[in-house]
């Protein structure tokens, strides 16, 4: 397929070609230099010349000249990104810092749920922000992040975005939202746990247009409901004051049972109160019930 060819579609750009028509230098510099631009204004020709290393000003034509009218539009005050190309560029500079930055160990606040003792240690590297406990051996969580949300983050601060940024992800695919891309995504309650020897049953997530896929507990699942974080804000132990790993029934597994067919339930215990959430096996919570006095003698 040629350059005019896929230019020629208007109903849609192939994605072979829409990466061919990227797949240059010259041209990822274009929509780069675009993509500073304030919303409904445009660039002079001259001006994005000068931004644009190029040899000579008949290849910058040439180039320019393939980016209209899927990624770059032309008005009379000079040239702007379209929506797709906007989007493009955004997806080059996230992706473009493609150094793994890595976080030395550091000691983080919380509690291991598995021994109870405080001293967490958390680390990045290969993409992976863990939480482990020195004191029993056991790792707390360990969550695929990008090196996006790591760069220029450290300490607290790091740990505070792992969080909103986990949670604003698991909040969009509970409402069947894809955290990429914004498709439609697929819940089920699966017993494939891979991750993790600890779990049972977990929920799984599926995008049916990017095939992002993601593994969630189902406490985690069923904390997103909005009767169980009453429960637990008129409790003075609201569930989004720390971050969810902190949190010792969202990460331990013991306070969910499986016993009930393609059912399963979650049980939260604060203040001597119990919580019970039962979701189904597309991850819905069908039932909710509090009961005052109904958690264990322990809690
Ligand atoms: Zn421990
Ligand atoms: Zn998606």
């Amino acid at each position: 397929m040629t350059d005019s060819d896929a230019l020629d579609d208007d109903a849609g750009l192939d994605p072979a070609a829409a990466f061919s028509l990227l797949g240059e230098a010259t041209r990822l510099e274009i929509v780069t230099a675009l993509n500073g631009l304030r919303a409904g204004t445009s660039m002079a020709f001259s001006d994005l010349y000068d931004q644009v290393d190029v040899a000579d000003s008949a290849q910058f034509n040439y180039h320019l000249d393939r980016l209209v009218p899927h990624f770059v539009e032309k008005g009379e005050g000079g040239y702007a990104l379209t929506q797709r190309g906007s989007r493009i560029a955004r997806a080059v500079t996230a992706g473009s810092y493609t150094e793994s930055p890595a976080r030395e160990p550091f000691e983080t606040a919380g509690e291991c749920y598995a021994c109870g003792e405080a001293g967490l240690v958390a680390r990045y590297e290969d993409e992976q922000f863990v939480v482990d406990c020195p004191d029993c051996g056991e790792v707390v969580l360990r969550l695929g992040v990008p090196p996006t949300v790591v760069r220029d983050r450290d300490g607290v601060d790091l740990v505070r975005a792992v969080d909103r940024w986990a949670r604003a992800g698991v909040s969009q695919a509970t409402d069947g939202v894809c955290p990429s891309c914004g498709g439609r995504m697929n819940a089920a309650l699966s017993e494939d746990a891979p991750e993790s020897g600890t779990f049972d049953v977990v929920g799984r997530f599926e995008c049916g247009v990017c095939g992002r896929s993601a593994v969630v507990g189902v406490t985690t699942v069923a904390s997103q409901h909005p009767v169980v974080r009453t429960f637990h804000r008129r409790r003075g132990a609201p569930i989004d004051d720390r971050p969810y790993w902190e949190y010792s029934q969202h990460v331990a597994h013991e306070h969910v049972d499986v016993a009930s067919g393609d059912r399963v339930r979650v049980s939260f215990f604060e203040d001597g109160d119990a919580c019970h959430a039962t979701l189904d096996d597309d991850l819905d919570v069908v039932e909710v019930e509090v009961v005052p006095g109904g958690a264990p003698a322990e809690q």
